[in-house]
């Protein structure tokens, strides 16, 4: 079995500092674009088999964080399905690529998840291509930053709780016909949920949201034997930043306000995904599972 590259050193220095340019790249980005490049586990990420023979869909799988997850889930044993926007087809081919590479099936759904039926249609596709449905990780987001609420178009209000809220119930209640005991729902929701920026009013509201329907649903679905978690990421380095969702005098900072004082990698977030989908977590459930460098959640 091959070895991780990762070392015990100091968790301060397993990345360098991000100093993004402040410059603003059309939405949605694209992870072969990101300047500086970021991690996703490519050459790290080792499994042991603990998703051995699991069918995964990530949603947002073609980049960042959901990329990272893609991955390691196949490195552990998952076939996984990726979910993304037309534009992102690039992206998306290369994390199909490396699912392959992991000896597993890859499929690749593209479209736009705030459409109801394209939800059902994203169910009916994974259930065709992986043969079943064992993990679901509502992961897709959106974040447009807005400085002044009078200014928030309706539309990207109405686009944001649609893509970061609805669009988990709908792919939720599609799937869950199709989940069996064991099974999995994991959600990405955000330190904004507790530290909500002011110029993100739209998105960490959804985030909030979102941690409101894990709990809710895991008590919901316990006594079934399905599982119901959310991860909780701080400042990570992804398309999602640069594009939007950040203004850009910010972007050269990103990140340093958290303990550790650096970005975090997608790479780092990919653990908490594994630990949540794997039986390992059989008691932990209603979970908001924190990976922030150390910014406080309750
Ligand atoms: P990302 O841009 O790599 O991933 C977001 C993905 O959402 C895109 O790749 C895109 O495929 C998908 N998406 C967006 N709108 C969609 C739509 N209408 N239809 C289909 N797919 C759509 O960025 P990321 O940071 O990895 O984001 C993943 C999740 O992590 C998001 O839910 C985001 O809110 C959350 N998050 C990110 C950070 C961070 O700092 N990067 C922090 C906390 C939470
Ligand atoms: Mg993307």
């Amino acid at each position: 079995m091959p070895e991780s590259q990762l070392s015990f050193d100091n968790p301060v220095d397993r990345y360098p500092k991000v100093r993004p340019p402040e410059k603003q790249v059309e939405e949605p980005g694209r992870d072969s674009e990101l300047d500086p490049p970021a991690d996703h586990g490519e050459t790290s990420y080792v499994g042991s088999g603990r998703l051995s023979g699991r069918k995964a869909v990530v949603t947002g799988g073609d980049s960042g964080i959901g990329a990272a997850a893609a991955i390691a889930f196949a490195r552990e044993g998952a076939d996984v399905a990726i979910v993304y926007l037309p534009a992102e087809e690039e992206d998306a081919q290369h994390v199909a690529g490396l699912i392959r590479d992991a000896g597993r099936t890859a499929v690749t759904i593209a479209g736009d998840i705030s459409d109801r039926a394209f939800c059902d249609e994203v169910v009916a596709r994974a259930l065709d291509g992986l043969g079943g449905i064992d993990i679901l990780v509502n992961n897709a987001g959106k974040q447009i930053y807005c400085k002044d609420l009078t200014e928030l178009p309706d539309d990207q209000f109405d686009l944001t709780m649609k893509t970061n809220v609805y669009a988990m119930f709908w792919l939720t209640k599609a799937a869950l016909p199709h989940l069996a005991a064991g099974a999995t729902t994991i959600n990405t929701t955000s330190v904004q949920a507790y530290l909500p920026g002011e110029v993100l009013v739209d998105y960490a509201t959804t985030k909030a949201a979102i941690n409101a329907f894990t709990k809710a649903l895991a008590g919901q679905l316990a006594p079934k034997g399905i599982r119901v978690n959310a991860v909780a990421p701080g400042p990570i380095w992804t398309p999602l930043q640069p594009s939007a969702g950040q203004p850009p005098e910010k972007l050269p900072d990103f990140g340093s306000q958290t303990a550790i004082g650096r970005a975090g990698q997608p790479a780092e977030l990919a653990p908490a995904y594994v630990f949540l989908a794997s039986p390992e977590s059989s008691y932990v459930i209603g979970e908001t599972l924190a990976v922030t460098g150390g910014m406080p959640t309750p």
